[in-house]
């Protein structure tokens, strides 16, 4: 099992990865404005417009632990991101892994996959890809010794509230006991024994997160759905990977909207995204001083931020269009900022 950790240390990757220009864009005569030209660099070509209206091109480069093109499939940018930490939670750790980015930049593509698409071709996400991966771990001599048990729960944040999507959008209650321990009360865990269990678990979830709803993309752009693999020894919390697929950043412009619903919805995303980077940041420093406890994100995923053996990674989603420059800066620099611990 390797030798003893050295220390607390929490590590975080943050990649990016930029999605192809799609029909309906080319159709509106938008291009491609986002170059990665070597490993882990993204660079943005930004037309200005001078004082005396002539436009230039100004670029501005980031960089990254992994910069993914257009042309890399979901497995590739699963290798470099996800799947290193999966080994992580046999040794008790808490993994957490987000796409973050604005809506219709590739999240649920990355993270869920197309469950519409059934058979050959139809790209598996990395909720999918990390479970195959748990279960050839646990056949692996010296984690099957443990006897573990595999568990799913998925759920979603929606508006500050949190809502089970395996059972019927159960709205449930977040806690906090006197020893600073977070539970979700009622949260439904399924034991799954292999992949397709897993897959019929998130298809079920998916199912329950758009049911109802008069637009579906409307609706998960707004909510945060969280998907957890947990590993439990005996009943008792061993390991758990979360696999986050963000509301879309781009809620900002809602703050300013006249419906008050929509308002609030914008602002509670702005809040829990805002938390998200403090908590993040606060990783590796000061424990005691990590804002778990301003937004429900970030209370619910508490384990990922206090604990001693957690390890993080982010995959920063970006359209390449032209008309979507401003959303892909503001989704960078966040990614930046993120990355300066
Ligand atoms: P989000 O969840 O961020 O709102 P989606 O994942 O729903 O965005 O992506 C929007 C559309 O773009 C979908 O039709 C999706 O299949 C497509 N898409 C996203 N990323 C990619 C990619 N890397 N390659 C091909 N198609 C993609
Ligand atoms: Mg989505």
């Amino acid at each position: 099992l390797g030798g003893p950790e050295p220390g607390p240390q929490h590590r975080i990757r943050v990649c990016v990865r930029k999605r192809p220009l799609n029909p309906r864009e080319a159709g509106l005569q938008d291009f491609d404005v986002v170059t990665v030209p070597c490993r882990g660099v993204v660079v943005v070509h930004e037309a200005r417009q001078r004082l005396d209206l002539s436009r230039y091109l100004e670029s501005q480069t980031f960089r990254f632990d992994h910069a993914f093109d257009e042309s890399v499939p979901n497995e590739l940018v699963y290798r470099h991101t996800a799947q290193p930490l999966v080994e992580s939670i046999f040794r008790g750790g808490m993994a957490t892994c987000f796409a973050y980015g604005q809506t219709g930049s590739g999240k649920t593509h990355t993270m869920v996959g197309d469950l519409s698409a059934k058979g050959q071709g139809c790209p598996k996400g990395i909720y999918t890809l990390a479970a195959q991966d748990v279960f050839c771990w646990l056949r692996e001599p010296s984690y099957e010794q443990l006897e573990l048990q595999v568990y799913g729960a998925f759920f979603e944040i929606y508006g500050g509230k949190v809502y089970d999507l395996l059972n019927w959008r159960n709205r449930l209650k977040v806690l906090e006991d006197g020893k600073q321990q977070i539970q979700v009360v009622g949260l439904q865990e399924e034991e799954v024994s292999c992949v397709e269990d897993v897959m019929k678990l998130i298809e079920m979830g998916n199912r329950c997160r758009t049911s109802g709803q008069t637009s579906a993309n409307t609706h998960s752009s707004r909510s945060h759905a969280i998907f957890q693999i947990i590993l439990r020894k005996r009943g008792k919390l061993h390991g758990k990977f979360s696999l986050i697929d963000l509301a879309g950043n781009e809620r900002g412009a809602d703050t300013g909207s006249a419906d008050r619903r929509t308002r609030l919805e914008g602002a509670a995303i702005n809040k829990s995204l805002l938390a998200l980077k403090e908590c993040i940041r606060a990783l590796g420093r000061n424990k005691a001083h990590t804002p778990f406890r301003a937004s429900k994100l970030t209370q619910v995923l508490r384990d990922s931020f206090i604990g001693e053996n957690s390890c993080t990674c982010m995959i920063a989603t970006i359209s390449p269009g032209m008309r979507s420059c401003e959303h892909t800066l503001n989704t960078l620099r966040y990614a930046n900022r993120v990355k300066e611990l």
